[in-house]
């Protein structure tokens, strides 16, 4: 099933989300269900208050190799480095900009059994979690931005920023 997307601006979304405190069948659908909305809106990254629940889940997929990421109750436990690239948002369409993020962060979280998990990420992965994370703290990148790029020339921005 997939979710209506929730529309910046919206309360939803500068709202804490609250920590999940058990994982039930129903977790378990809505993190299938949001993965399932994220594919349909060509989306690498998906937090659960942008289908308009206030709970600590987020859903994450960069690329084939590093894989789809599950995130129950996230939290950047180690950052490293700094990082300016290109974030959009689906709930806010047709807005891009760069965005300084740490270059590697280390994230702990819980996956769908319940097991403690710690990533460290590199790159555009580290920059979806901390775009996800910003999104459970009611935190949008639109706030970020240090440039914002037109979308008729994101195509040419990121082709230009590809080797960096
Ligand atoms: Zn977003």
């Amino acid at each position: 099933m997939r979710y209506p997307i929730v529309i910046h601006p919206n309360e939803r979304l500068m709202q804490k989300a609250i920590p999940v405190t058990m994982i039930t069948d129903e977790t378990i659908t809505i993190l299938e269900n949001m993965y399932e909305t994220m594919i349909a809106h060509d989306g690498i990254g998906l937090a659960a208050p942008q289908i308009g629940k206030n709970i600590q889940l987020a859903v994450i997929e960069v690329d084939e190799e590093t894989g789809l990421f599950e995130l129950i109750n996230p939290e950047i436990i180690e950052s490293k480095g700094t990082d300016v690239d290109v974030e959009g948002c689906l709930s806010i369409p047709g807005t891009y900009g760069t965005v300084e993020r740490a270059e590697e962060v280390t994230v702990r979280y819980f996956d769908r059994e319940g097991d403690e998990i710690e990533v460290t990420a590199y790159g555009y992965l580290a920059r979806a979690f901390q775009h996800e994370i910003d999104h459970l703290n009611g935190e949008l990148f639109i706030d970020k931005i240090i440039e914002p790029i037109k979308p008729e020339d994101l195509d040419a921005y990121m082709e230009e920023h590809l080797d960096d």
